[in-house]
């Protein structure tokens, strides 16, 4: 699928739509979600365009996985995540559900977080 540079975190990315920002850096940036769905609901995103997970493992550099996967253990720390536990969900196209078609992890916790799927 070719990246869509229209699609909402792209437009967020750009500064164009607003976001209530948690963390930023050379690599990712987090957000809440808009629609949380526990009591902590955070967005975390890579700045480069990738589409998905896929996308993101095959075609990603070392430096821009390493950048992601630790500013989301960094978030989770800071956002008193990693004492109790959380659940990190990337939803892969659309049997996944997934609905902004540029990669993201949604990182929830806060409370005990429900069945790991409903089909
Ligand atoms: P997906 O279904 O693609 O895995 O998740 C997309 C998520 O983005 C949803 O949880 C949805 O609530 C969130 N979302 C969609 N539009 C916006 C927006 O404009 N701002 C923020 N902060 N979150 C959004």
């Amino acid at each position: 699928m070719a990246y869509d540079q229209n699609n909402i975190f792209a437009k967020i990315l750009r500064g164009e739509i607003p976001c209530n920002k948690i963390y930023e850096d050379d690599y990712v940036l987090a957000f809440h979600d808009i629609a949380p769905k526990a009591k902590v609901h955070i967005l975390v995103i890579p700045k480069g365009e990738y589409t998905d997970i896929v996308d993101f493992g095959v075609n990603g550099s070392a430096d821009e996985l390493k950048g992601f996967y630790s500013a989301v253990a960094k978030i989770a720390a800071e956002q008193g995540l990693t004492q109790d536990g959380f659940r990190s969900i990337a939803n892969t196209g659309s049997f996944g559900g997934q609905e902004v078609p540029h990669y993201h992890i949604h990182l929830l916790g806060g409370e005990r977080i429900g069945p790991m799927t409903s089909l």
